[in-house]
């Protein structure tokens, strides 16, 4: 049986810009498995000394080597892949794939493009919400019930984010929903939530943003010195108002929508998932290093790092945001 993939629209556009890119997946400092399949390719270029610049990473893996200044050793002083040019274009299957991300759920797959990468947030964040017409949006993607539940609620997700006046009405609008949808799950009652449902309830009292930023300080592991010292700042008060569009703001809620939103399965927890994209909107807003670099920044740091996603996510499963009816705050 083949597995229905689905992708947004923007998927296909992407092409890595190489010797032009401004943050290169290659500088980042990453640890970056090689395949066996791979290396033992790479052995027969002689030039490419493979053995040599491979070695095993804090997961056991094969990783490349890096640089002093943590830039991979292939790269060479133009900014290009000295295993692509030598090979004719060969690259290991983590390179080959970065910056395009994988999911797999009960009946069908979904990929995309990851906005850690400049050129994929480039396109990430000029996306509308037709873009994610060809993603999965009910009907037989799944047999799974609750899949099938989520699924539907994430399509009025996006009609919440690209029907509200604001990004920030948008986010609230968002925690709200999470909160409904997971009353329907805590229930057992899988019944469709109305948008119009959402003017009876608001978020009670101020996010716990720098709370967060301390946990996330004190507790996951930290690669970049540009996120630790933003949000070291951010925990003294200095933060800053985005100067950014509406439009880019409602992207950037759509795809944190698209990334998170069906990851809830796996805790039947879609509250935390959205209290999650509630938080991260709210940061990529309000740190002082501007937004596209806290976009970038976070998800190099806590997308791409299972860890600290799953330490995050407790932590917010521990310090929910109350939501209350109006009128009665
Ligand atoms: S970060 Fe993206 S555009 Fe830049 S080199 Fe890597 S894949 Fe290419």
């Amino acid at each position: 049986m083949t597995t229905n993939c689905f992708s947004p629209e923007y998927y296909d556009k992407f092409n890595c810009i190489a010797s032009a890119c401004t943050d290169s997946c290659c500088r980042s400092g990453w640890e970056i498995p090689l395949d066996d399949e791979t290396f033992e390719f790479y052995k027969g270029f002689k030039g490419l000394e493979i053995e040599k610049n491979v070695e095993d990473g804090t997961d056991g893996d094969r990783i490349f080597k890096l640089k002093p200044n943590k830039e991979c050793v292939y790269l060479d002083d133009n900014g290009l892949c000295r295993l692509h040019i030598a090979t004719g274009g060969r690259l290991g299957e983590i390179c080959d794939k970065y910056p395009r991300f994988f999911e797999e759920f009960d009946g069908f797959c979904e990929s995309g493009i990851s906005v850690s990468c400049p050129e994929a947030r480039r396109i990430v964040l000029a996306a509308s919400k037709s873009d994610y017409d060809t993603v999965c949006m009910g009907g037989d993607c799944s047999d799974d019930e609750l899949l099938n539940y989520l699924i539907d609620a994430r399509r009025t997700a996006f009609d919440i984010v690209f029907g509200s006046k604001t990004s920030e009405e948008a986010a609230e609008r968002l925690l709200v929903f999470g909160a409904l949808v997971q009353d329907g799950i805590d229930f057992g009652d899988l019944i469709a939530v109305d948008e119009s449902e959402l003017n009876s309830f608001t978020p009670s009292g101020s996010k716990p943003l720098i709370e967060l930023c301390r946990f996330i300080l004190d507790e996951t592991e930290i690669l970049y010195d540009d996120w630790k010292n933003s949000l070291l700042s951010f925990v003294e008060g200095k933060n800053s108002v985005a100067d950014v569009s509406e439009d880019k703001k409602k992207s950037y809620l759509a795809y944190l929508i698209y990334r998170f939103f069906l990851k809830a399965i796996n805790r039947e927890d879609i509250f935390s998932v959205c209290e999650l994209i509630y938080m991260a909107f709210a940061l990529s807003t309000e740190l002082s290093i501007g937004f596209d670099k806290a976009v970038g920044l976070f998800a190099k740091e806590i997308e791409h790092d299972c860890v600290n996603f799953d330490m995050i996510l407790d932590w917010i499963q521990d310090n929910p945001i109350e939501i209350v009816e109006n009128g009665l705050k």
